[in-house]
């Protein structure tokens, strides 16, 4: 017999494989202007519609040993690992202890930051189509919720201003992609949060330079310095972490552990 929180657990999980494998949609299926909806899923070497059974998160994908069942095509790693970060992502939720508002808060966060990042990673864009619907999605919700009307919107403003004037000062730099993004991200996580958002995924990029700084020095025949970076995933995390609030989940930890070592 499983415990009710083990269950809850698992639940978590299985959902958000499911969810992943939409997400995975959602990243491959932008970039190119195509519906996420239509047509249902097909493989995109043969064309054949795929059956419920071929649409199972990450057992398909293993069955047929990463390749299309009918046609043998390799299928593109970004789908089952869509998968399984977002079985991981929900996996951690209920340790979170957030509530289910934060919960379902963090979730929509995330179902728009995953499939942008990713985008962003591989093609080099943020689609308007994603970041002005995250937008408007974060007011529905900061207008739903105990902040007042202009919170979202300072918070869209704050980031947007900031990374849009350096696009414009800066284009070769910083895109447009990101100061939506960012401002996207504001009405999320309000003004202040945006700063902290900043401070994070700047110097989450700082830290990813360090290695070819320290080693390599040149990547291919660029320099480290010149090394062009994806902002946009590391605007991602920094959010991530900003939502998450580090501080609260250390005292959960550490509550915890005062709890099963009785002193
Ligand atoms: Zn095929």
């Amino acid at each position: 017999m499983i415990s009710q929180d083990l269950f809850l657990e698992l639940l978590y999980i299985l959902v958000g494989l499911f969810w992943g494998s939409f997400l995975g949609v959602v990243a491959d299926r932008v970039p190119r202007g195509e519906s996420i909806v239509f047509p249902p899923s097909r493989c995109i070497s043969c064309q054949r519609r795929l059956s419920p059974s071929d649409l199972l998160p990450l057992w398909s994908w293993l069955r047929a040993q990463g390749t299309c069942r009918y046609c043998g095509t390799p299928i593109d790693p970004l789908l089952p690992a869509c998968e399984v970060v977002t079985g991981l992502f929900f996996g951690i939720l209920p340790f979170l202890k957030i509530g289910f508002r934060q919960e379902f808060l963090l979730t929509v966060f995330f179902s728009f930051a995953l499939p942008l990042s990713l985008i962003d990673w591989r093609h080099r864009r943020l689609p308007h189509l994603l970041t002005w619907t995250a937008s408007l999605t974060g007011c529905a919700f900061g207008w739903t919720g105990p902040e007042n009307f202009l919170w979202p919107v300072w918070g869209f403003l704050s980031g947007f201003l900031t990374l849009g004037l350096l696009s414009t000062l800066h284009p070769k730099g910083m895109g447009m992609g990101d100061a939506f993004w960012i401002g996207a991200i504001g009405t999320f996580v309000g003004a202040t949060g945006v700063l902290e958002t900043l401070f994070f995924s700047s110097s989450l990029a700082i830290l990813s330079l360090l290695p070819s700084f320290l080693f390599k020095r040149t990547n291919g025949s660029i320099p480290w310095y010149k090394t062009s970076l994806p902002f946009g995933p590391y605007l991602s995390l920094g959010a991530l972490l900003v939502m998450i609030d580090p501080g609260h989940w250390l005292e959960v930890l550490q509550s915890s552990a005062r709890l099963s070592i009785p002193l």
